[in-house]
């Protein structure tokens, strides 16, 4: 099983939207006109990386969709809010972790968007 906390972890960018008026990033993608200034948004895939802005647990089987169809013996996960260096605020998965060790300010990596985000405890770098 790989390190979770590894910087190999691969890194995914984050399907989101960009105003191209103001260049404002815009969460989630479907959002068609810029909160900012109303200008029309368009594809990019940005940075998912951030910290942790919020967190709780998940303790029960979640219906699906959007989650994956609950296995027998749900374990409880963590659920996220994490700001990402663009200052939006994605909802995701956090795996890799014991939900009740989840701290806001905890650097996270965005590792795959297949159905929600999902993200890794990231290191923090050296300094
Ligand atoms: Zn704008």
């Amino acid at each position: 099983m790989p390190n979770p906390t590894s910087p190999l972890v691969r890194q995914v960018g984050l399907p989101a939207a960009r105003c191209a008026s103001c260049g404002l990033v815009v969460w989630p993608a479907s959002l068609s006109r810029c909160p900012r200034c109303a200008g029309d948004t368009e594809p990019a895939e940005v940075d998912g990386d951030g910290v942790v802005w919020s967190h709780t647990v998940q303790r029960f089987a979640p219906k699906s969709p959007p989650y994956r169809p609950a296995a027998p013996g749900h374990q409880p996960f963590a659920v996220v809010y994490v700001e990402t260096a663009d200052g939006i605020r994605v909802e995701g998965i956090l795996d890799g972790v014991d939900p009740a060790a989840v701290r806001i300010g905890q650097p996270v990596r965005l590792v795959s968007t297949d159905d929600v985000p999902r993200y890794r405890p990231r290191e923090t770098e050296p300094s």
